[in-house]
């Protein structure tokens, strides 16, 4: 792994709303922002890796109500859960904010509100909207569909109140100028031009308050105990206060975050109104937002009433966690909508990772297992050259985040020591030093793979390397079970 550029890499994802627990579709996403910051710790990188959980806002004070609980009892409970999920998945975060943390989230909040008025961005209005409870916000005719939201199906209610404005029209331009310049770089493209396209129009004011008579389960606004914030100048602070915004000068070591991760349909909230908010307050923008699509299954919408939310609790306890995170990198595509099959997940199972890494790393161990130590120094230079060829190309697929293209261009090296072993049949070999050259080439395609895979599979990379016992130039081969044992039918 080429090791230049160090330096602090602070990444995050979306926070999750804790009206219901994790599905997969959460999972993936904590999961493939878990590969980048691994993938920035093997390149030498200080890395902070923050994730967390959305408490308030009147859908998990309904949800609660309907199940008679507290909001914050139901946000205590699924909190558990989607940290759980750190477990299950074997997840790399340095930190975990909820922003029901009235020591560590409020402060950070209370304080973006102040600069946010000190700038004369926030003022008092009657406001007649519409409130989608799914999105958690008001939404524009734009968001509709035949008179439902078109994320959520729903017809959204008709609000009457007096609010606190953000203006964020006042920095359409300057948010339009950021994202054309990539200054505020959006990954994919299409995501990009579709934001463009978006503030073209301009951008509308956004109310950030609802009255606390309507909405209590929220951060009151500061100096007006009527009003509760909502959503946005709530949740987004979340990338600021886990750092010490309002408590510390610590956070100005991580920020600007190097990478934002999150779902498409968070897009105009954090390429519209969070550069807004953070141009208002005199903070820099984030440098880079990957958006990624959602995951169905078996090809349709997840939905309780189908009855097909796939748990990643579940999954992982059935197939174990590196066989589900293998999956989620390799078959769905990170730009796109992707589909989660037994089908598939079966199939990948057995050919990519029974068949494919398993089968190659055993084979290799029991040819070179009596050897009594191998000196890589004398990798012949062809090997060293593939493999530096496939390091290149890995690394260039993670700076795009095209984890599915970069998990195949590491198979395709294991495919290449396949195809060496078959051809040089190192077994038939009489001649030992003609054999130990050749045994010598697969054990360092095997370290290497070894090393390529651990962003993605991490407890089968310890293993494999754990295996490899290694001093110095030298390595001496301790063989331990087998890696994915195949799925009978
Ligand atoms: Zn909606």
């Amino acid at each position: 792994m080429n090791k230049e550029n160090q330096g602090k890499f602070y990444i995050t994802t979306a926070i999750d709303y804790v009206n219901g627990p994790p599905h997969i579709g959460h999972a993936i996403q904590k999961v493939w922002a878990d590969a980048v910051a691994r993938y920035h710790r093997l390149k030498g990188d200080e890395v902070w890796f923050l994730t967390g959980t959305d408490e308030h806002g009147v859908n998990v004070a309904r949800t609660a109500e309907m199940l008679g609980k507290t909001p914050q009892e139901l946000a205590d409970e699924n909190a558990v859960k989607f940290r759980g999920m750190r477990n299950a998945l074997n997840l790399s975060w340095d930190d975990f904010i909820r922003t029901t943390d009235c020591e560590r989230h409020w402060p950070g909040a209370v304080l973006m509100w102040q600069k946010l008025v000190e700038a004369g961005d926030i003022y008092k209005k009657k406001y007649r909207g519409l409130y989608c409870a799914g999105h958690e916000a008001f939404i524009t005719q734009k968001d509709l569909a035949d008179g439902k939201c078109f994320l959520h199906g729903k017809e959204p209610e008709a609000i009457d109140e007096e609010n606190y404005f953000f203006r964020l029209s006042k920095y359409s331009q300057k948010i339009k100028l950021a994202i054309k310049s990539d200054a505020l770089k959006i990954v994919p493209v299409s995501r990009k031009n579709e934001i463009l396209n978006f503030i073209d129009e301009g951008l509308e004011d956004v109310s950030f308050s609802r009255p606390t008579k309507d909405l209590s389960w929220g951060i009151p606004v500061p100096g007006d105990s009527e009003h509760t914030m909502y959503v946005w100048c709530d949740a987004l602070i979340n990338y600021l206060s886990a750092i010490g915004y309002g408590l510390n000068e610590e956070w100005q070591k991580w920020w600007p975050a190097d990478l934002h991760v999150l779902g498409k349909d968070n897009l105009r909230f954090h390429a519209a109104i969070w550069p807004g908010m953070l141009f208002a307050a005199g903070l820099e923008l984030p440098k880079v937002l990957f958006v990624h699509g959602f995951v169905t299954a078996e090809g349709q919408k997840m939905s309780k009433t189908i009855g097909n939310v796939i748990d990643p609790f579940e999954i992982t306890r059935k197939y174990g966690t590196d066989a589900v995170r293998y999956y989620l990198f390799r078959e769905i595509p990170s730009y796109d909508d992707g589909d989660f099959s037994i089908k598939k997940f079966e199939e990948r199972y057995n050919g990519d990772l029974a068949n494919g890494l398993g089968n190659f790393v055993s084979r290799v161990f029991s040819l070179a297992e009596k050897i009594y130590s191998i000196d890589i120094s004398k990798t012949e230079k062809e090997i060293l050259e593939k493999i530096k060829e496939i390091e290149i190309q890995v690394s260039a697929k993670f700076e795009e985040y095209k984890f599915h293209e970069a998990a195949g261009i590491i198979w395709e090296l294991i495919s290449y020591g396949d195809r060496y072993v078959n051809e040089k049949k190192p077994w038939a070999i009489i001649d030992e030093k003609e054999k130990t050259k050749i045994l010598t080439n697969l054990v360092v395609i095997v370290e290497s793979v070894a090393e390529l895979i651990w962003p993605f599979i991490p407890e089968t990379s310890e293993k494999i390397q754990k295996s490899l016992s290694k001093n110095a130039n030298f390595i001496k081969i301790k063989k331990r079970g087998i890696l994915f044992p195949r799925l009978n039918k």
